[in-house]
């Protein structure tokens, strides 16, 4: 057996086809999912996902990228002085940790982990924020998220999904004044950049590294997961995106629709890590899954 640690199926491009999905999971062996959420919106569908299908555990959280929204929302309410603005701040933490808290609460079985939280620096050339730009004050409202976010999971005992895109000094800044929120053998990097750093961090506490499609053709993340214990990775998706290879070539200049990736493509993953490690796919198996029912407690 085998478990996508992180896909999102609750992203409009799977609506509908959720059970054809996790039947085609199945084939490949891939008998558990944990559908991530990036927003509160996403993460509400995700906990329904759970309580529709047996298969799949739910994470809930706001992504660095969407906390752009928050800020934008809080600017908009005109010419507020930066004293007024970091009011505004805390009133705006305090209303999504209380939606946070209201998911967690009503749904003890469906909810495993907080997530995807983090953060991004990233410059994304397809995104919904125009006017976003990577800038001191978005970094510090992406830190008060992570943190507000991270004390639930701690507060919780929940899993932590971390999402880090070319963050790795804001985020291990973040766990160097509050190491109160350093949760051994609880949390993840998710899609985790092949960074020494990062290795040697979440090799010290206890951390879980996520890998995904894109080890079949990019060569760092290879020379990185060869490196990473087995009793250290999980595996995942992060579908619709990071379609692996060989597909990924076939399937090149298909519209995003056709070319989605799915739960059932972490079997890829797992053969993949199986021949770059010299081990076999059962011995993969084995450990991810063990992996992942430690993270997640499942
Ligand atoms: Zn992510
Ligand atoms: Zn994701």
């Amino acid at each position: 057996m085998l478990v996508d640690t992180h896909c999102h199926t609750n992203f409009k491009i799977f609506k509908s086809k959720v059970a054809e999905v996790i039947d085609r999971a199945h084939q490949a062996r891939v008998d558990q999912l944990v559908v991530v959420g990036s927003d509160l919106k996403n993460s509400r569908l995700a906990v329904r996902q759970a309580k529709q299908f047996d298969e799949i555990k739910a994470a809930v959280g706001v992504h660095p990228h969407h906390v752009w929204r928050f800020l934008e929302k809080a600017r908009q309410q005109s010419r507020l002085t930066g004293e007024e603005l970091d009011e505004l701040k805390l009133s705006i933490l305090d209303e999504v940790k209380q939606q946070l808290i209201d998911l967690i609460k009503d749904n003890p079985n469906q909810v495993v982990a907080i997530g995807e939280v983090g953060f991004d620096r990233h410059f994304y050339e397809k995104t919904q924020y125009e006017t976003l730009e990577i800038t001191d004050q978005y970094m510090s409202w992406q830190r008060a998220f992570f943190l507000m976010q991270a004390e639930l999971a701690h507060d919780y005992d929940l899993a932590l999904i971390i999402h880090n895109r070319e963050a790795v000094d804001d985020l291990l800044e973040a766990f160097s004044t509050r190491n109160d929120l350093i949760l051994p053998q609880k949390t993840v990097f998710h899609c985790c950049e092949p960074s020494k750093k990062l290795f040697d961090f979440a090799q010290k506490h206890q951390f879980f590294i996520g890998v995904d499609g894109d080890v079949t053709y990019d060569v760092a993340k290879q020379e990185f997961i060869q490196k990473v214990p087995l009793e250290m990775l999980v595996l995942e998706t992060d579908s619709p995106y990071l379609l692996p290879e060989p597909e990924r070539s076939q399937k090149q200049g298909l519209r995003f629709r056709e070319r989605a990736a799915e739960p059932k493509h972490v079997r890829v993953v797992a053969e993949f890590v199986a021949n770059l490690k010299a081990v076999s796919l059962d011995q993969v198996a084995a450990t991810t899954t063990a992996n992942a029912k430690k993270l997640f407690n499942l």
